[in-house]
């Protein structure tokens, strides 16, 4: 395994707008379908009542509660825990970041099974670690982690960054596969005579599963655990995330929280959604009920979508070619699929949220039209460079791997 000296962190940039899109394509911004974002198609009713009364936590003239009380008192309920257990941030992603702080010094070594989520390579070199990337199995093995590879890597690492289901694959772990790895972390430590990596655990989808392994945080000191109310509680655009763990890490984490950094309006707003959870629920029904009509119509259009457990599936195309075209002709419609750039484990395909049945009926009836054509796009010789030329545009803007 080779490493790369620390340098400055990977960049990146916003995924396009709604109207950067729209303006490249000559289209209105109310044609626009975000499938790229995993995000849901609407808010809570909740929202609206709530913002219609006006009413918050706190007057919106004066910052918010320091501890976020409220807030934190409703995640323990929700997620089972204590309240030490949980610390609030502005979105996953601020989670991800201040458990960065926490558990990386520069120099130490954070393990990243790869593909996966981008922000964990990000915020890991923001602080100067040295990603140790490790590759998963293959599609055939439902891109589970390579249990023995993640164990070699943890030995000399500070740090390992789980995503569990995993975006983009959409795959969750084999049942124990996550606790399996977790013993042999703390055995090889033991045995070493040192601290085990610390090993967050970011749960952004899992609600869709219904599993999580916030149940044995308390076997585990060095296991954070991370949960967002922006992918089944439709809420990304509050920013609220939490990390879940036994009291002695979360205290670690908690060292690195930000005076503020999550607004009153959404404190409130998802207080309440966590204590009502029947839209949440509800979201998640729509997710399982959706994402097979997807699933079909890409294997009708002769593509090979991957099993997901998700709010998204990523479907092989075959061909970077032919992802890279597919895309430009689902953008010239208004559908904005995620795009992988060249290189990326991932190049071939593409991912696609699953959003609202009318929604999803249209992208169904792009791929109808566009799959003919997109069939005879090769990896030599692309029939229409125009396209090609306008989904690599696209994609340029967003290599966060959003969502
Ligand atoms: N983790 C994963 C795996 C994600 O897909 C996302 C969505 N971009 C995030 C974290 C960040 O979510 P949030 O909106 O809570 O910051």
């Amino acid at each position: 395994m080779t490493w790369a000296e620390p340098g400055p962190p990977a960049s990146y940039s916003w995924e396009a707008t709604d109207e950067g899109v729209a303006t490249r394509f000559g289209l209105t911004v109310g044609q626009i379908v975000r499938f790229d974002l995993n995000t849901s198609p609407a808010p809570p009713a909740l929202l609206g009542e709530m913002l219609a009364a006006g009413t918050f936590e706190t007057s919106l003239s004066e910052y918010p509660p320091g501890d976020y009380r409220r807030l934190v008192e409703a995640a323990a309920e929700r997620y089972g825990v204590g309240t030490d257990e949980v610390v609030p941030g502005a979105g996953a992603d601020e989670i991800l970041d201040m458990a960065a702080k926490a558990f990386l010094r520069a120099g130490e070594r954070a393990v990243v099974p790869v593909p996966t989520y981008a922000m964990y390579r990000v915020v890991t070199e923001q602080r100067g670690g040295v990603v140790v990337p490790v590759p998963r199995l293959g599609p055939d093995e439902g891109f589970a982690l390579d249990l023995p590879a993640m164990r070699e890597a943890a030995r000399d690492a500070a740090l390992v960054w789980l995503c569990n289901p995993n975006n983009p694959t959409g795959a969750e772990e084999p049942e124990g596969a996550i606790e399996a790895l977790l013993d042999t972390i703390k055995a090889d430590a033991a045995a070493e005579g040192r601290d085990p990596a610390a090993v967050v655990v970011d749960e952004a989808y899992a609600e869709f599963t219904g599993r999580s392994l916030i149940g044995i945080r308390s076997s585990y000191p060095n296991l954070v655990v991370v949960r967002t109310a922006s992918k089944a509680y439709a809420l990304a655009g509050l920013r609220v995330g939490f990390a879940i763990a036994a009291p002695a890490s979360l205290a670690r984490v908690a060292l690195y929280r930000p005076p503020g950094s999550i607004g009153t309006i959404s404190e409130t707003v998802v207080t309440r959604a966590l204590r009502e959870p029947a839209a949440m629920l509800a979201n998640v029904a729509r997710v399982a009920a959706e994402r097979p009509r997807l699933l079909a119509a890409f294997e009708t259009a002769g593509w090979r979508p991957y099993p997901s457990v998700a709010c998204f599936v990523l479907v092989d195309l075959g061909s970077a070619a032919r992802a890279s075209f597919v895309a430009g002709q689902l953008l010239r419609r208004g559908i904005v699929p995620r795009t992988f750039s060249a290189g990326h484990p991932a190049e071939r395909c593409l991912r696609l949220t699953v959003r609202a049945p009318q929604e999803n009926e249209r992208l169904i009836e792009a791929i109808a039209q566009i799959a003919p054509e997109a069939a005879r796009v090769t990896a030599h010789l692309d029939p229409d460079p125009a396209t090609t030329r306008l989904a690599s545009e696209a994609a340029q803007p967003v290599p966060k791997e959003p969502a």
